[in-house]
């Protein structure tokens, strides 16, 4: 080999190691994330690239086929995928992860049981990346609507579940110490298992937080398979695994803690709480929900001296930011004070209001999160909510609700509450949403997208 090979290899890992924390760093701001996710592509290659360079490699044919099926399906889908449904790609990325990691962590286990040297990294590896894929395997299915979002049940299941780990972990131990290959199939067989056992009882709801997490233990289940990798031919891209799977693992942990905590809710009740299962679903709320005329609502907003807007789901169903981005625009022109506030978790994925926001060119500056801009509400003359239903529900505040414990855009305190949706619709939790029945809540119905371009034409026009 020729000298310089090696030398330039490593060079370049330690390259693309740097430019994936600048590009990590890069996506912590909506306005520098599109340039973050370049930074982490290009080091992604560089990285593919110096390690099909590794002296020695063969199977190229192999490698070729799995990159143009792997990497072709994963254009596609994320070219054609809507943003709605983007948690259930992440879940499926991110479990084809933790089976490359369970997969490496596999055949490095066949060919060091004898050794011993490895052998434990790679177990580890490949507990974690199996966990991993089982979890994100159900995580998709029910975020896709193929299997039940409430959550799954079964009596004793923490027994059940520390039992079905401990046997796996058992076949795992015989397997070393007998260095015989047969336990293994029983040890993934029985991880897999673990996995759908520990995701069954999380509802809908918490997918977010459990998606996060599993990309966290992908990113740790790498960075073992990695160490694994250090002391074989393909070394150096072995540190190359271990530095971005810390990346990815303390990235992901970082996100579960800061999720969880924007729920109010510990981890450890996230995940082991069967959320929703068992608390009360709420009854019908007293009262009617009022309708009010385009028009009326127009002019509501445009005699208004502050309007804070509270964007949710229904706003991304309606691909309806563009307009959003319009009616702010024509209420300013009127000397209107137009804010937005941002929930968390209002949408389908985290940030998920600010992407499309900033996608319809809405200033950063006018983006407010949901502890910078509560207080204001009291003072707003109208909150109009747009297709926002959960994240706005007071009932989150009454112990004993299903949602209680998570914060909430406090838009029941603004003088007058407009509400933009299609009907009764619920949201994703399942709950009535009291704040629709209350006195100063007026209902402009239909599609958010239709709604909003009605209400800017009319402000437009202004009052006649
Ligand atoms: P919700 O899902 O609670 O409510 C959305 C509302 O939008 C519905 O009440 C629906 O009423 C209305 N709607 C639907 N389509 C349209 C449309 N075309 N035009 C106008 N309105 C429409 O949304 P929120 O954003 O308030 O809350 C998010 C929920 O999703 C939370 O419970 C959160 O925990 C959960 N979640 C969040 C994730 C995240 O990471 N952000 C991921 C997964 C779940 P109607 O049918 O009457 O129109």
């Amino acid at each position: 080999m020729t000298a310089w090979v090696g030398p330039a290899i490593d060079a370049v890992y330690v390259a693309a190691i740097v430019v994936f924390i600048l590009g990590l760093r890069a996506m912590s701001s909506p306005a520098t994330a599109r340039r973050g996710i370049v930074y982490a592509g290009i080091a992604m290659l560089a990285a593919v690239g110096a390690t099909l360079a590794t002296p020695h490699l063969s199977n190229f044919a192999l490698i070729a086929l799995g990159i143009v099926v792997g990497g072709g399906a994963g254009f596609y889908w994320a070219r054609v995928v809507k943003m709605t449904a983007m948690p259930q790609m992440v879940a499926v990325f991110n479990g084809m992860g933790g089976g490359a990691a369970a997969a490496i962590g596999a055949v490095e286990l066949l060919g060091s049981l004898t050794s011993g040297a490895t052998a434990s990294l790679s177990a580890a590896g490949a507990v974690i990346g199996s966990i991993s894929i089982a979890g994100s395997t159900i995580a998709f299915l029910k975020l896709q609507g193929w299997m039940p979002q409430k959550p799954i049940v079964v009596p004793a299941r923490q027994v059940v579940n520390f039992a079905v780990l401990a046997v796996a972990i058992g076949f795992g131990g015989v397997a070393f110490w007998t260095a015989r290959d047969a336990y293994l199939l029983p040890f993934f067989l029985l991880l897999l298992l673990y996995g759908v056992l520990f995701t069954l009882p999380i509802g809908g709801a918490d997918m977010p937080v459990v998606i996060s997490l599993f990309n966290a233990l992908t990113g740790v289940a790498v960075g073992l398979d990695g160490f694994a990798l250090v002391s074989g031919p393909l070394g150096d891209a072995g540190y190359a695994m271990v530095i971005a799977g810390v990346l990815v693992g303390a990235a992901g942990s970082l996100l579960t803690a800061l999720m969880a905590r924007a729920m109010n809710r510990s981890i450890g009740n996230v995940f082991f709480g069967a959320y929703g299962a068992t608390e009360e679903a709420g009854g019908p709320v007293a009262g009617s929900m009022k309708p009010i005329e385009i028009a009326d609502a127009a002019v509501m907003m445009e005699y208004a001296t502050e309007v804070i807007v509270a964007p949710g789901y229904g706003m991304a169903v309606a691909q309806a930011q563009g307009k959003v981005k319009e009616l702010a625009d024509a209420l300013e022109a009127k000397g209107v004070t137009v804010k937005f506030a941002i929930h968390p978790v209002a949408g389908r994925m985290p940030g998920h209001m600010n992407v499309l926001l900033a996608e319809a060119g809405v200033a950063y500056d006018k983006l407010f999160d949901r502890d910078e801009i509560d207080a204001e509400f009291a003072h707003a003359d109208v909150a109009l909510v747009i297709g926002a239903n959960d994240v706005v529900n007071p009932a989150a505040r009454r112990p004993g609700s299903a949602l209680y414990g998570m914060p909430i855009l406090d838009v029941d305190r603004a003088k007058n509450v407009l509400v933009v949706k299609r009907g009764q619709g619920k949201g994703f939790s399942g709950l009535e949403n009291e704040l629709f029945y209350q006195e100063n809540t007026r209902m402009v119905y239909g599609d958010a997208q239709q709604v909003v371009t009605a209400l800017v034409s009319a402000i437009k026009k202004g009052p006649a």
